[in-house]
């Protein structure tokens, strides 16, 4: 991956941010930890190193968040709920 500008600058703050999303067509959540059984120990791990973005200030970003749900978009049905990892 390219960086292009130094991540440590004085009043800056920039890290590396990793957005996330699948999606497993006809399979529930077991089936998907069935299938990719280093997944979810791997985002584990990495979700306990993340920090968010400008923590306790206004303007707090929630970068540390992985959840999964049954989805049902392509249904038109409403999605369940979605379950923090
Ligand atoms: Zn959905």
């Amino acid at each position: 991956m390219h960086v292009r500008a130094p991540l440590k600058r004085e009043g800056i703050m920039a890290g590396t941010r990793l957005i996330i999303n699948f999606f497993f067509k006809d399979k529930t959540p077991l089936e998907v930890n069935a299938e990719f059984p280093r997944l979810l120990p791997a985002i584990k791990a990495a979700k306990a190193k993340a920090s968010k973005i400008n923590e306790g200030l206004p303007n707090e970003e929630m970068t540390v968040t992985v959840t999964y749900h049954i989805c049902r978009h392509d249904d038109g049905d409403a999605c369940d709920g979605k379950v923090e990892i």
